[in-house]
């Protein structure tokens, strides 16, 4: 019997571990996975992008009922293992009522205060490096970035005073960097394979290594991995969850505990609760809402690779973002969204997202010109959009909203792009392509349980606690009321700090 069993070891996961370490209780960390070997494949891109070594072999089902294979992570330290650790606060307007193209982003029953607190200690935690004030929509702080902002690289910074003069206003990305890592020599090194690879390095900050490993340093808190968690049961009130059923290489076990915090990420904690129907949940544990799994949300995505005139010999070109369409402008009526710098690409990448049937060189040749940008629009809650389980099976049904602002957010920075006239090359015929993320790539899932004050419209109160249930929390990216157009990592971090602390105060004390 343990007194607090968290499922999963993703952000939010690994964050709760940390954060409850120092309590003294007897915690257990359920994790389907395994940790990611280190490996010289950890760096090789065939490997990572062409032939998904890392990603799950499960197949989930579309709407039409047609299999595909997600880009999951099933690990220690979940999907942030291969994250791009961009980590950002929403912005304050993000938690208030906002019109889009596409419909309207609902409020959340918090507001931006109620995390302000949790984010810094969130960026201190994960070594953030950045430049308070750069950023025009970031929320306002005293406190500065724990670091310095990452140096651009030559051609990086070329491009970043281009689009200045253009009369745009990029600034230093919010990066998760740990230079002096504990579990590796403290080496001269230069950040190269980031973005989607793991880092055998450990310069990347992701959770495992800045959340979890530091809970495991306590005696109370013990890691089983290779355990599936396959179903919740309830005690005979119906309130209580008494048994956490898992899957351990082929055997099936039970363990129980107090306090139960699910951090499956999105998708996996609404299957988990959809899967563990009973007498008392015919829909599904902690869904008399019928809200569970409804409302995913993964953003409008698109991988932008502009080819510049000259080669691009960045090694990480991950250093800046532009917010300048983030909210409605004289322009554009309502929000458009947000734009980062992808990791530097190389032929693998690039021929995996290709749209185009082509040689090897012409990927090589395209690589060497490549400047990679990452879009992102917000995605609105919508029921219909949602995950369901079918004869054990994930199904995701999805029909995106807000294109529109996405379409204008693609033109304006390729308009901006194009006014430079460096991408404008006569080795290609086009200067850029560019590939939406579909169902496939979920990165950035969340909304499934989503937060609210009404138990009929929501699954989770503003603690994170599920309203039909006495001692369940579900802290993953669940809980997002909208999604904003930022990367979620740092908030489902942020919520995990409060969350923990708010159990500290109460239950735990
Ligand atoms: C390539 C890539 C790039 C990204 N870049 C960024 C970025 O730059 N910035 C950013 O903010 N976000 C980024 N993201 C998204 C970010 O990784 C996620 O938002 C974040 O990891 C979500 O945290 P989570 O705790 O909700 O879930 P996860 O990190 O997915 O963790 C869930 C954990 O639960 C485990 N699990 C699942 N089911 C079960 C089960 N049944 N039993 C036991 N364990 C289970 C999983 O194995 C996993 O360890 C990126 C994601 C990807 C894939």
């Amino acid at each position: 019997m343990y007194d607090i069993i968290i499922i999963g070891t993703g952000a939010g996961g690994s964050t709760m571990a940390y954060k409850l370490a120092d309590s003294g209780k007897k915690i257990l960390i359920l994790e389907r996975g395994d940790y990611v070997p280190v490996e010289k494949e950890n760096w090789n891109s065939e490997e990572v992008f062409e032939k998904n070594r890392y990603t799950t072999t499960d197949l989930w089902l579309d709407k039409n009922g047609k299999s595909f294979r997600p880009g999951m992570h099933y690990n220690v330290g979940g999907n942030t293992k291969f994250y791009g650790a961009a980590l950002f606060r929403l912005r304050e307007e993000d938690f208030k009522e906002i019109k889009h193209y596409g419909g309207v982003s609902p409020a959340w029953p918090i507001q931006y205060e109620d995390l302000k607190e949790y984010y810094l200690e969130a960026e201190q935690l994960f070594n953030v490096h950045g430049k308070r004030g750069a950023d025009p929509t970031e929320p306002f702080d005293s406190e500065p970035y724990p670091n310095p902002p990452l140096p651009h690289e030559p051609r990086i910074q070329e491009i970043f005073d281009e689009l200045k003069d253009y009369g745009l206003n990029p600034f230093e990305l919010p990066i998760g960097v740990n230079f002096t890592p504990h579990t590796t020599a403290n080496a001269p090194y230069t950040l190269d394979r980031f973005d989607g690879f793991p880092d055998a390095s450990e310069r990347k900050s992701d959770a495992h290594l800045c959340a979890l490993s530091k809970a495991l340093e306590y005696p109370n808190v013990e890691l089983m991995t290779h355990s599936k968690v396959i179903k919740l049961n309830t005690d005979s009130s119906g309130r209580k969850i008494n048994e956490v059923i898992i899957e351990q290489d082929g055997e099936i076990k039970t363990v129980t505990s107090d306090i139960i915090i699910l951090s499956a990420g999105a998708i996996n904690s609404a299957a988990i609760l959809l899967q563990s129907k009973n007498e008392h949940f015919p829909n599904g544990l902690a869904n008399t809402s019928d809200q569970v799994g409804r409302n995913y949300m993964f953003h409008q995505n698109t991988a932008l690779i502009a080819l510049y005139t000259e080669p691009n010999p960045t090694k990480f070109g991950k250093t800046f973002g532009i917010n300048d369409f983030y909210h409605a402008t004289a322009k554009y009526e309502f929000p458009l969204g947000h734009i980062q710098m992808l990791g530097k690409s190389d032929e693998h990448q690039i021929k995996a997202d290709s749209p185009i049937a082509a040689p090897g060189f012409t990927f090589e040749l395209m690589a060497k010109h490549a400047v990679d940008f990452w879009l992102t629009s917000e995605d609105l809650p919508d029921p219909e959009n949602r995950v369901t389980v079918e004869n054990g099976q994930i199904k995701i049904s999805y029909t995106d909203n807000n294109q529109k602002g996405h379409e204008f957010l693609k033109s304006e920075l390729i308009k901006a792009l194009k006014a430079s006239g460096k991408f404008e090359s006569f080795l290609f015929k086009g200067y850029y392509f560019s590939k939406g993320m579909d169902i496939a790539s979920p990165a950035h899932q969340n909304g499934t349980t989503r937060m609210g004050l009404d138990p009929k419209s929501s699954v989770v109160d503003v603690n994170c606690k599920a309203h039909d249930l006495e001692n369940l929390y579900i802290v993953d990216g669940g809980f997002f009321v909208s999604s904003g157009a930022v990367n979620p990592a740092l908030t489902i971090i942020a919520m995990a700090l409060r969350v923990g602390e708010y159990l500290k105060n109460t239950l735990l004390k």
